[in-house]
């Protein structure tokens, strides 16, 4: 049975499409047709920005109490269909379900509830002035946002923008990327349920152009983006000949420092988690590991022994850590890096190819490569995939060196006996986050990148400001 809409999700309710275009969902596991919905044009994403201009007055004069108590209803539905939003995902981008069941059926309640109680408590500031009086600071919401999402981690990501965003009183046209539409419209269902005021949340999928249009679009007041580095760089250049406000979460290539007291085999779990996790389509995935020469036979080993005893297979299953990539487009480009890093002079000490057993699916084997050299194309840039690049260092300064050696600065870990030497190791990473013996981001704290991994923090009490704007009201002046 497949799954099919035939309307969006426009001003509260299922809304009948301009056009007659259709997304196809294709599975990456079964390469089977599994659904669809009404591709967006242009003439929808207008009304969708009409149905969040004429939503906003009503939603920001709301108090932050009053949405919080929304957003708590929309946080139940949502975890009430966490199950089905976790195995959508799953089958429509070859997430891992255990993984899919955390992340994506999981985060997106937490999110709401932490951003509606963090925006409930904020109270206006009275400032004592330095020249006698003193100055009330508030904070108003920024207006409406256009958010674009990719579809690598698309129900999280999209709740990282949505709960601040509806927290702090704007209002929302979401753009789903056209491989992750399914878990977008089960979200407009339980935005349904929860009684979300008409227009508070619009969803219009569609490519590229249809997001370059949401971008550039009058009617909106904030672009919150997460995507590649490419697409980042041309939305960009659109908001700053606009001067609207824009966050970018995009593209890295985070470095996995191994130091050489560090006990790897005693954190495979961990390290899996930082290097590997969602078959290697994670933006903040440590994919070039820094090994010390004294050490380093033994630890390609055990990174290979690691991506070699990997359970490669259908996502839906709970024992599979491996799932497909999210389409042929994607299978293509990682194993175009994979003979790169071949002719370039890598040495692959497991996978590099497709899976024997699979006879359909965009399977890659998870890859390792040995004997890389920090110039090498698949040390610099951004495979999306399971593919791990060994680079050998000699002491600490060239770790840094190496490390620092790139043009992203988004994610990373340090992996050490000594937590300590490992956190004043982290200080000189170039790079938005870093995790000691593992990586996970906390809700609490400010999440994203340097130089081309973007721009701007989601998460925390950050991911809630920057749909704020605020305001000075200068008292008692003299
Ligand atoms: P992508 O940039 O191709 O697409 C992302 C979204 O942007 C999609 O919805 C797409 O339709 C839309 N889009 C593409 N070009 C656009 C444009 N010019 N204007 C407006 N919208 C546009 O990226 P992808 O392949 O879907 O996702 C993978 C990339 O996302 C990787 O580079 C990954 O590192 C990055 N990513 C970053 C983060 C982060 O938090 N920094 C998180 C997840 C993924």
């Amino acid at each position: 049975m497949t799954i099919d809409y035939p309307d969006l999700y426009i001003r509260g309710g299922w809304a009948r499409p301009s056009g007659d275009a259709t997304i196809p969902v294709i599975s990456p596991t079964t390469e089977q047709h599994i659904g669809s919905v009404p591709e967006g044009t242009d003439t929808d994403i207008d009304d969708a920005v009409d149905a969040a201009r004429t939503a906003l007055t009503e939603w920001a004069s709301w108090s932050a109490a009053q949405r919080a108590e929304v957003l708590g209803r929309f946080a139940d539905e949502l975890e009430s269909r966490a199950e089905d939003t976790a195995t959508r995902v799953s089958s429509q981008n070859g997430m891992p379900i255990t993984l899919a069941r955390q992340f994506e059926g999981g985060f997106p309640p937490v999110l709401l509830r932490y951003y509606g109680e963090m925006a409930a408590k904020q109270e206006d500031e009275i400032r004592p002035g330095m020249l006698g009086g003193s100055t009330l600071v508030t904070r108003s919401p920024i207006g409406v946002v256009g958010a674009i999402v990719p579809w690598n981690v698309p129900q999280a990501i999209t709740f990282l923008k949505l709960a601040p965003a509806l927290a702090a009183g704007c209002t929302v046209v979401l753009k789903p990327s056209p491989e992750t539409v399914l878990d977008a419209f089960l979200m407009a269902e339980a935005a349904i349920a929860a009684g979300l005021p008409a227009g508070v949340l619009n969803i219009v999928p569609g490519g590229r152009d249809l997001g370059a249009y949401l971008v550039a679009h009058p009617g909106i007041d904030k672009v919150s983006f997460t995507g590649s580095t490419t697409a980042g760089r041309a939305i960009g250049r659109t908001c700053g000949e606009l001067l609207r406000p824009v966050t970018l979460e995009l593209g890295g290539k985070s470095a996995a420092v191994i130091l050489d007291d560090a006990d790897l085999a005693a954190n495979l779990e961990s390290f899996y988690a930082a290097t590997l996790l969602n078959n290697g389509q994670i933006c903040w995935l440590g994919t070039r590991v820094l090994a010390p020469r004294s050490r380093y036979a033994e630890i390609v080993d055990t990174i290979t022994d690691l991506a070699k005893g990997l359970t490669v297979g259908d996502p839906l299953s709970d024992a599979t850590q491996m799932g497909p990539l999210v389409s042929a487009r994607q299978r293509h480009r990682v194993e175009s890096y994979i003979e790169k890093g071949k002719s370039d002079g890598g040495r692959v000490t497991t996978g590099g190819r497709r899976p024997d057993n699979t006879t359909h699916g965009w399977f890659v084997e998870p890859t390792v490569f040995a004997d890389v050299d920090t110039g090498h194309t698949i040390a610099q840039e951004e495979i999306f995939g399971p593919v791990l690049s060994v680079i050998p260092y000699t002491d600490e300064a060239e770790a840094i060196a190496i490390a620092n050696h790139s043009d992203y600065g988004l994610g990373g870990s340090i992996w050490t006996a000594d937590p300590d030497r490992g956190a004043q190791f982290a200080r000189g990473v170039a790079s938005g986050t870093v995790g000691i013996n593992g990586y996970s981001n906390d809700p609490t704290a400010p999440f994203g990148g340097i130089k081309s991994s973007g721009l701007g923090r989601e998460l925390g009490p950050e991911g809630l400001a920057s749909y704020q704007q605020l305001k000075s009201i200068y008292l008692d002046v003299r």
